[in-house]
């Protein structure tokens, strides 16, 4: 018998506002040496009698992302009180949505191996974050810096009937959310979290088999590997006669397992009611309206345009979209005058190749983009030959100077003169009798050994296609 895997997401992304969904305390990126319980209030940290205060720019950034997702916006939201009892979770209740989310019924478009896919998106909703546990010193401590933190809870329609395009459609989940500012994309930092719930079902089968939801997936690596794995398994336990119950897993990333975690909780195991300190909130078609028109060109358009624009490769428009501050980088160069695949060639070679040797993204980086612009002119004009452009580039991004100062400063500009160059190699011939010897001769190679010699008297300055050419001529009039 053939199965095929049935697989559908929940992604957990965080929203990176100044301050957090019902509390006035700062969303701080968890970069791993935060205090713990520094960025607490006594709404973050539940005390008695305090009450919520919703973040509007929360709300306006999930509507943003909503919309991105090609989602409807109803008119009503209403969040809810969705009851668990967890150390981390201080309220013995997260304020989550349930019945009125702000987006529903989207899709998501992206490519696997170069053919397309869509995934429905179900739904969107806003919570709270809950907490961390951390252990110290044989105790276990709660640390509620990331407490109220807002979250989008971004669920899919069971789609995807692989671990790739599971992968896939988390990849191109977060570029459109670090497009959109949603948050930094950096999965480390557990900016994004993954569920995922797979089944399998007798190939050509229509009815959906019972899942297995793999909660608390952190890395794309992880989504992956526990995709596959748990494929594979509920398969073989099929294979051999068993069957699978509704359950929730855990991912052991050391041992590349699954393991059950607890019986799956239905809805009603968490009481959800409606969230009686926050009134419903209405969402007017003008608000919408206005969230839309201030949407960035997302990924995969900016791609599509590149592409057509600027007659880019594929592999090109991908490396140039992959940071929203590239692209417009990139732009900004052929608008300069550069030619797109020469402004596209040096960006993601020479100028990666430098950003990386010191650490800088491309908004710390002091070049601009005119510079590098008449650094391409510089070498299209034959001014300077490739190998000395890619010395002046460092020397820009270094000092941030033109590169028409750095050239005529250090004396770099290629000697084009033919004029001064027919001295040079006069000389230089003049001083070799015996190669000229070799050369009439009929040995062509000599030519190379003379070319050296020419770049030497010149310290690397000489136009390799003149100087060529010019000594071709020269030795040939010295023939007989
Ligand atoms: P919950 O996890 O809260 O019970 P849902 O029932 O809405 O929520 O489903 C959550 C996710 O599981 C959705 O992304 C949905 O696409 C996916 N899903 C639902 N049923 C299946 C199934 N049989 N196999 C794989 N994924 C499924
Ligand atoms: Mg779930
Ligand atoms: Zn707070």
């Amino acid at each position: 018998m053939r199965y095929e895997p049935v697989i559908g997401l929940e992604v957990h992304a965080q929203i990176h506002t100044a301050s957090k969904m019902f509390c006035g305390c700062p969303v701080m990126e968890d970069t791993g040496d935060l205090e713990p319980n520094t960025y607490v209030c006594p709404v973050c940290t539940a005390m008695p009698g305090v009450l919520p205060v919703v973040n509007e720019r929360a709300i306006e950034i999930a509507v943003q992302t909503g919309l991105a997702l090609h989602c409807d916006i109803p008119p009503l939201n209403r969040f809810a009180r969705k009851s668990y009892f967890y150390p981390d979770l201080p309220k013995g209740y997260q304020i989550s949505q349930y019945a009125l989310p702000i987006a529903v019924d989207g899709h998501l478009t992206f490519e696997v191996n170069e053919v397309e896919r869509k995934v429905g998106i179900r739904r969107a909703h806003l919570e709270e974050d809950a907490g961390k546990l951390y252990h110290q010193d044989g105790v276990s401590k709660v640390d509620l810096n990331r407490a109220g933190v807002p979250l989008l809870e971004i669920v899919s329609e069971p789609d995807m009937r692989s671990a790739e395009q599971a992968r896939a459609y988390g990849e191109a989940l977060r570029d459109i959310l670090v497009y959109l500012g949603v948050n930094s994309g950096n999965m480390e930092r557990g900016v994004m979290r993954f569920e995922a719930n797979v089944s399998v079902r007798p190939a050509g089968s229509e009815e959906m088999g019972a899942r297995h939801e793999v909660k608390n997936l952190n890395s794309f690596r992880a989504l992956y590997d526990s995709i596959r794995y748990e494929i594979e398994h509920q398969i073989s336990v099929l294979e051999s006669g068993g069957q699978i119950e509704q359950q929730t897993m855990g991912w052991n990333e050391v041992d590349g397992v699954t393991v059950p975690q607890r019986g799956k909780e239905f809805a009603h195991d968490y009481r959800y009611f409606p969230e009686p300190d926050i009134p419903p909130l209405e969402i007017s078609h003008e608000e919408v309206a206005a969230l839309r028109s201030e949407l960035p060109e997302l990924p995969r358009a900016k791609k599509t345009r590149l592409i057509a624009d600027y007659g880019l490769s594929v592999y090109d428009a991908e490396l140039l979209v992959s940071d929203r501050d590239i692209a417009e980088y990139f732009e900004r160069v052929v608008e300069a005058g550069a030619a797109p695949k020469e402004a596209a060639n040096w960006i993601t070679g020479e100028l990666f190749r430098l950003m990386k040797e010191f650490n800088r993204p491309i908004d710390s980086i002091k070049t601009s983009p005119k510079a590098l612009a008449a650094l391409i002119a510089l070498v299209e004009q034959d001014t300077v030959n490739k190998s000395t452009a890619k010395d002046v580039l460092q020397e820009m991004v270094v000092s941030g100077r033109d590169p028409d100062a750095i050239v005529a400063e250090q004396g770099l500009a290629q000697i084009s003169d033919a004029g001064q160059l027919q001295d040079v190699i006069a000389r230089v011939l003049d001083q070799h009798p015996e190669q000229v010897e070799e050369y009439l001769s009929g040995k062509e190679q000599v030519v190379g050994w003379f070319i050296g010699r020419v770049m030497r008297a010149t310290r690397g300055k000489a136009n390799p296609q003149l100087a060529r050419e010019l000594l071709r001529n020269q030795l040939e009039a010295r023939r007989g």
